[in-house]
């Protein structure tokens, strides 16, 4: 039995049908990629989260050599409740020059291009293997690909490069701020808020780290370093979330903060981990305990997106150079799993068909010269890889 082909815009259908929304199993879509592949002959390795409700699928076109390129994407995109669509989200539909479907610019037309043209990688004859890397919960911090990295990293030959297809209107992209997120709560001591003496306010406590924050904010701003490839130039600092205490007579003896702080590619996030828990320990832990022995200050990690470096001599970068004329390279304001791979020792680049203007809102879409577009650099790829030995 043959099997069955999938032209690139049937398979942006099948792929967006699927509603892979970051919260819900994206193992329907998984399986079909396997089962789509295997007929084609094609293995896939998948690697689960612990729930076992989703997945990552890394699969290889080609030999089985080191010096592979990858072509990478998330299969999780994000909700579409409350917002006003004009057609049914997971149901591809034309209008004009457009595809409109959550996922169609981010990231779901990328993976697709690559999953039609999966036949004619295997007739190309490549001597570089081409790589497919699907991957879980990029959306909600990334959480899916290192499981996908550290498998490929322990049992498979390491790829020369990869190819994150996130929306860059097909330009060549190849640094993005990183993304740190944590959770910060203070321990005090309750008490009648009469007798405040008695007790620890754990508000006030978070109020003395919350400043120390600004003011780190402040410092990163006009004396950090600056990369004008992105705006603003600097390593920002953010508070998002803070909830604390119960009632108003009474101290409060829990507080907690959810913060982030995005790091331009120059600064290692470890440097402003080590400020802020410097301040935590030096500072405003042995005042808390002062009063309440108790008392505690406890940081949880809940998203560590490393940046993405400009790599000199950068193998993707080159590549993307020699297939596309493209000679620029930009910075994006989003992050992508490319610093992932980068930290894998896979040079990584962000390249990739539709803009992230379309991305995260009602009625996404992609413009079909775009697709049509990533058809082209993809046959491009693999003529290269069928000429080209590692
Ligand atoms: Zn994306």
């Amino acid at each position: 039995m043959s099997a069955r082909r999938y032209s690139p815009m049937e398979m942006i259908e099948t792929l967006v049908g699927f509603p892979t929304v970051s919260a819900d199993s994206n193992l329907n879509l998984i399986g079909f990629v396997r089962d789509y592949l295997a007929d084609l002959g094609v293995e896939s390795r998948l690697t689960y989260d612990e729930s076992k409700r989703k997945a990552n699928l890394f699969a290889t076109v080609g030999p089985d050599h080191p010096g592979g390129v990858v072509l990478s994407g998330h299969t999780d995109v994000v909700p579409v409740a409350g917002q006003p669509w004009e057609s049914d989200p997971f149901t591809l539909t034309r209008r004009g020059d457009k595809i409109y479907g959550r996922g169609t610019s981010d990231m779901k037309s990328f993976i697709a291009v690559a999953l039609a043209l999966v036949p004619e990688f295997q007739k190309a004859g490549l001597r570089r293997p081409i790589h497919l890397a699907l991957s879980y919960d990029e959306e909600v911090g990334c959480f899916g690909v290192p499981h996908m990295l550290r498998d490929i990293a322990a049992n498979l030959p390491l790829p020369a490069m990869a190819i994150i297809g996130e929306p860059t209107s097909m330009q060549l992209a190849n640094r993005h701020k990183g993304d740190l997120v944590f959770r910060t709560r203070f321990t005090g001591r309750d008490g009648h808020s009469s007798a405040p003496q008695r007790g620890l306010n754990a508000i006030f406590s978070a109020a003395e780290f919350l400043t120390f924050l600004s003011r780190l904010a402040a410092e990163l701003r006009d004396e950090g370093p600056q990369d004008e490839s992105f705006d603003p130039p600097y390593t920002t600092v953010n508070v998002g979330q803070i909830d604390g205490g119960t009632a108003f007579n009474i101290v409060a003896r829990r507080c907690e903060i959810i913060w982030e702080f995005r790091p331009i590619p120059s600064v290692a996030p470890e440097t402003v981990i080590a400020r802020v828990q410097g301040f935590v320990d030096s500072e405003l832990l042995p005042r808390m305990r002062q009063a309440a022995e108790e008392a505690d200050v406890e940081t949880t990690t809940l998203v560590a997106l490393p940046p993405l470096m400009p790599e000199p001599d950068s193998p993707a970068e080159a590549l993307i150079h020699a297939l596309t004329g493209v000679n620029e390279a930009i910075g994006v304001a989003f992050g992508t799993e490319a610093g992932h791979f980068q930290q894998t020792g896979i040079p990584a680049v962000v390249f990739g068909p539709g803009s992230i203007q379309q991305a995260h809102k009602p009625n996404e879409f992609i413009e079909i010269a775009q697709v049509e577009a990533c058809v082209g650099f993809m046959r491009k790829l693999a003529a290269w890889a069928a000429a080209s030995t590692p």
